[in-house]
């Protein structure tokens, strides 16, 4: 420790960090063998709410790069975060909620971001301030907009109560994730389980699909003669087409009910009794269906959350409640000082954890550069992946990279790439597994670390 605390002064002393923030500099017990952050010269206050996988990285970034004259509040309504990204495997036992908790002490400590533990209720975009629920504001010169989705009810359903004690989506993982667990060990063998997919555009393209295999995978072992059956208001499998009919007809054939073209009309979350119609080609196939679940998980229909809704930020659309942005800075397509990134900002891309954290070093980037009267960098590139468990030991993967297409103003994947098409894993094996680990444990360092 003696060591390492002569080390970090001579590293320290060496580059002159008297100007350090506090609560960097009086971390004693952080190796310091260069400065982070450094002065850039450039200055500004950007306050940044929700600290998921977007919010935190964009925290991070903007003071590595930007330097301690950027100060940055990260506003998180809670203690800690929750990642929702392998929050499938706590269904089957294989991992713990706890397991899966990341905290803000190294983006405080080691990159001297401003922590406000509180939740956002209201954005002044005149007085260019936020409005905080235990009240008192803060002001901004720039703000980012990271809160992530809130979800709708399903149709019969009267009150949010319902998904926390009753029918968890756990489509945000935390307490609904435990209870759906829960529901799933208390279940009687040969009972079924009944999951819903929204209509796209949702948060993690293959999770559903993702969720329906680990779960098969978890019945077979643990509630013989079980299904869970799969309500999909798509028409068809979204992402991963082979790999995920593979998994439903062949690994898990029998335990998977897959469904497509299924628009739920009414959920029971007592008696637990979906009601839909299925529609095929237009052409309707079963009218006023009804299910019965031992367990219901319905995925629900998703948007932008209300505050920026509020704040007049979202697209009238009505098939598409998310911001509007320019994806070479995040900037809201309606007011140019708020940025939003995450599963709430409207792009080409997925709503995707890795794209989260893509989209935020493309924002601070740019954050930095509008700060310092420089051009934005007009050949944003963003990749993804994203990998899925399909039984205990086997993954498949899906990648994709975008590139600014100039002409359309979006994100696209370029031609040269597979046809303009992500690349999919051509098998689920226990090296993807493997690698799955890898790239989780990767993107979150990356991320809150
Ligand atoms: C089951 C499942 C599996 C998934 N698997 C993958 C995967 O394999 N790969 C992948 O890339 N993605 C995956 N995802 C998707 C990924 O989790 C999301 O796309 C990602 O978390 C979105 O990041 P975000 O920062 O926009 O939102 P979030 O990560 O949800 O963070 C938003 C944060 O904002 C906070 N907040 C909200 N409103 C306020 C407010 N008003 N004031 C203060 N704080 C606020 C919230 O508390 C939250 O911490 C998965 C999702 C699910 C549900």
């Amino acid at each position: 420790m003696e060591r390492r605390k002569f080390l970090g002064s001579m590293a320290a002393g060496g580059l002159g960090l008297l100007g350090l923030p506090r609560a960097w500099a009086d971390d004693s017990s952080i190796p310091v063998l260069f400065p982070v952050p450094t002065n850039t010269g450039i200055s500004g206050r950007v306050v940044v709410v929700g600290g998921g996988m977007a919010g935190a990285a964009v925290a991070k970034y903007l003071r590595l790069w930007g330097g301690n004259g950027v100060t940055v509040f990260l506003v998180e309504a809670s203690p800690s975060y929750t990642s929702n990204i392998m929050s499938n495997t706590v269904l089957t036992g294989q991992r713990t909620l706890a397991s899966l908790n990341y905290g803000y002490d190294t983006l405080v400590s080691h990159y001297g971001v401003t922590r406000v533990n509180d939740r956002v209720s209201g954005i002044d975009r005149t007085g260019k301030r936020v409005a905080l629920e235990s009240g008192g504001s803060i002001d901004y010169d720039r703000l980012v907009l990271a809160p992530g989705l809130e979800f709708d009810l399903m149709p019969g359903m009267s009150n949010p109560n319902e998904y926390e004690a009753l029918i968890p989506h756990a489509w945000k993982a935390g307490p609904q994730t435990q209870l759906l667990r829960n529901q799933l060990v208390a279940m009687s063998a040969g009972q079924n389980v009944v999951m819903t997919i929204p209509k796209a555009p949702y948060r993690c393209p293959p999770g559903p699909y993702e969720r329906a295999c680990v779960i098969a995978d978890w019945l077979k072992k643990n509630k013989p003669g079980s299904r869970i059956i799969v309500l999909d208001a798509n028409a068809g499998i979204v992402v991963e087409k082979d790999n995920f009919n593979r998994a439903f007809t062949v690994t898990h054939a029998g335990v998977v009910d897959y469904r497509p073209g299924c628009i739920v009309t009414d959920v029971n979350s007592a008696s637990r009794v979906v009601s839909y119609n299925q529609v095929i080609n237009s052409i309707p196939v079963a009218t006023n269906a009804r299910e019965q679940a031992a367990v219901l998980n319905p995925i629900p229909p998703q948007r932008a959350p209300l505050l920026l809704k509020d704040a007049g930020l979202l697209s009238t659309d009505p098939t598409k409640p998310f911001a509007p942005v320019d994806v070479l800075s995040y900037q809201s397509k309606v007011d140019p000082l708020i940025h939003v990134i995450g599963d709430a900002s409207l792009t080409t891309q997925p709503k995707a954890g890795h794209i989260g954290n893509q989209q935020a070093k493309t924002c601070a980037d740019a954050i930095v550069r509008l700060l310092s009267n420089q051009p934005l960098n007009a050949q944003v590139v963003t990749n993804s992946a994203c990998y899925t468990p399909i039984t205990s030991t086997t993954a498949t993967w899906l990648a994709a990279v975008y590139q600014y297409d100039s002409a359309s103003q979006t994100m696209v994947i370029p031609a040269q790439h597979n046809n303009g098409n992500a690349i999919a894993a051509n098998a689920a094996t226990t090296d993807n597994y493997q690698d799955m680990q890898t790239w989780f444990k990767t993107l979150m360092g990356d991320t809150f670390s």
